[in-house]
Order: C-alpha cells, then structure tokens, then sequence
C-alpha cells in the first residue's frame, strides 16, 4: 500500500486492549484505566481478520502494544493466531514487563522474537511515583526475562522528562555498557492527560548529547524513528526518539489499530476509522481508505499545541 505522499506502508501498530495495571502520569488518566470499557476489545478472532486483510494490502510487519497487552488473558493465543497470517513476517510487541517474567518464553514460542519494555526510572520510589504504584523489580524481572527466552532485540523505552528522571540520562544509558539491550530516550509528546505535566516536563532528546559528549553515532535501521549512538566499548546501543524536536512524519510507514477496531492514519490526529464488523472487499477497502486519510505531517507538537489525537495514549498504544 503506498499512501498519497508515495510513502510505502507496511508497519500496524495494533493496541490490543486500554487497559493497563499500571497508571504513568505522561500516559494515563488519574483515574486509571478501570474506567475503560474493556468488554469492548476485539476478540482473537476479529484482530486476526483484520491483520489477514491487510497482510493481504501489504502489512508486514505488526507491533502489539495496548494499554498493557499482557494484561489480556489471551494475549498467548492473540500472538500464535497473528504469526500465523500470510504475509505477517515480523511480530513486536511493547510492554511495561511487570507482567512479563512468566510469560516470555510462551510468548517467544509464540511468535515474539523482538520487545520494547517501557523503563523510565532505574530508582525504586521514582518507578512507583511514575508508575502510580509499579514495583520496579517486577520490571526488572521481566527484561531479565526477555533477554533470557532469546528476545532480540529487547529496546528500553524512557520517556525523557525534565525534573523528573533527567538526572539520570547517565545512569539509564550505562545499563547499556554491559546489558545488550537498547536504550531509547523519547521526547514526552503533549497527548491525552500530559497536560497535567508542568511545562519544565518537556526537554529535547538533545539534552541526552549534552550530557554524554562520548556517544558515538551509528547507522540507524531503515524506518526507525531512532537516531542511534553507542557509548565507547558498549554491548547495547542508545537511541533518541525526537517527535517534538524533529518529527519523522516523512519516513512514516504506519497505521495504527486501536482495541475498540478504529484504523488511525495518524498518532496526533483526531481522524480514525471504523473496521469493527467489516469483512470481506468492503473491509479492505476501508484499510485503503484509512491509507489514503494520511496526512504529509501532522501539526506542530508543543504545549502550547497539543497532538489533535482525542485519545489518551493507553488509548492507541503509542
Ligand atoms: N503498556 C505498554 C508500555 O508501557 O510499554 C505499551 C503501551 S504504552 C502507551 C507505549 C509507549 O508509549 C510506552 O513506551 C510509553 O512510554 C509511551 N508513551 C506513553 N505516553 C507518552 C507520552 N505522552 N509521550 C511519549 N511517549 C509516551
Ligand atoms: Fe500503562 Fe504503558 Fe501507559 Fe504506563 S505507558 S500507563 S504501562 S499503557
């Protein structure tokens, strides 16, 4: 499928479920996630007829994300029936990995070989507070985990925020000294409930090249939104992720399937469209529609203009 600005589109992002056992303040209403209506989800069986179809349009490459995915009871059975389509040749997923440590191995038999694991914080106290109540071991747990059942690559996702965990960009990239994991720091994107944040919250991913002047720069993979660096005589790699300081909309190859069957073009934009309950020709034709709904770019990312998107992040999976 190439969108109507020639980009090539072949990466679904699919949110699995809004729910979440954890409650991040840059993510999540206060509230939580109890209040979202979880009975609405696609089953199995729905997920796995839209990603035939467009496997068939093209999709080859599909990231499970949520809300937690692993909170689904499902979620072993949901990753055998994905690795099964035609055409699906790559299956990721992000988690926080508090939930992880029993599951990697199933869910690596069952078709995930890549992970990304949200870690904000490497200080116990700070991961609760971040977290509203996570206990950083059970994360900890869960990245030993993934590297032990042979994931490769395992990413760390820290969302980098001013006052918050920026004193520690030093001690989250040396994890990548002796872990063979790669170390994202992302810019915290004004979306959902980050209004909440102070404005001091957002600082450039380049803030982590002031810091550590020794990084090196190494080639990036194609269509990754990471720029990546390696630390002299490292094992893993650091890679910045800078959607309000230079965005990639011109290298975007993604659609995104929320938990509730709405196709969205764009992250930060409100359009989305329905599949749930389509099947067949007209439902294909609704994944070309949503193709074509792509925008070149979409608008400025600040606090003063916050991501057009209604739905809070848990609500799309980032
Ligand atoms: N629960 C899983 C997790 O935390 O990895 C998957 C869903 S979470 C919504 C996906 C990613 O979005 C995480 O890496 C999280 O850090 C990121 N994220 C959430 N809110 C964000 C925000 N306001 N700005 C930047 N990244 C955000
Ligand atoms: Fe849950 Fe992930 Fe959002 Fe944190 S970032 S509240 S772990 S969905």
């Amino acid at each position: 499928m190439t969108d109507g600005y020639g980009r090539k589109i072949e990466y679904l992002r699919m949110s699995v479920t809004d729910a979440c056992n954890l409650n991040c303040s840059y993510c999540m209403p206060e509230e939580g996630s109890f209040r979202c209506n979880c009975n609405n989800n696609l089953t199995v069986d729905e997920f796995a007829e839209i990603v035939t179809a467009a496997a068939e349009l093209g999709i080859k490459k599909l990231r499970i994300t949520g809300g937690e995915p692993l909170v689904r009871r499902d979620i072993v059975e949901l990753v055998r029936r994905m690795s099964e389509i035609k055409g699906i040749e790559d299956i990721s997923m992000t988690t926080n990995a508090t939930l992880l440590a029993p599951a990697a191995r199933d869910l690596y038999e069952a078709g995930i070989r890549r992970i990304n694991i949200s870690l904000d914080t490497t200080d116990t106290e700070k991961y609760a507070r971040i977290t509203r109540g996570g206990r950083l071991t059970d994360a900890i747990e869960g990245i030993r985990a993934a590297l032990a059942a042979g994931m490769n690559p395992v990413k760390l996702n820290a969302v980098l925020m001013g006052g918050i965990n920026d004193d520690e960009i030093e001690d989250l990239a040396r994890l990548t000294v002796d872990y063979p994991v790669e170390l994202r720091f992302i810019e915290l994107m004004p979306i959902g409930n980050t209004r909440a944040l102070s404005k001091d919250a957002y600082v450039p991913s380049s803030l982590v090249l002031e810091r550590l002047p020794e990084l090196e720069k190494i080639d990036s993979e194609k269509h990754s939104v990471a720029k990546l660096y390696r630390l002299p005589g490292a094992k893993g790699k650091i890679g910045l992720i800078s959607p309000l300081s230079n965005h990639f909309c011109g290298e975007c190859n993604r659609l995104r399937l929320t938990a509730d069957g709405c196709l969205k073009p764009c992250l930060h934009s409100a359009d989305e469209i329905s599949v749930r309950g389509l099947h067949g020709a007209e439902l294909k034709e609704k994944i070309l529609f949503a193709v074509n709904k792509k925008p070149r770019m979409h608008g400025e990312l600040s606090t003063t203009s916050p991501s057009e998107s209604k739905r809070s992040m848990n609500r799309i999976g980032g």
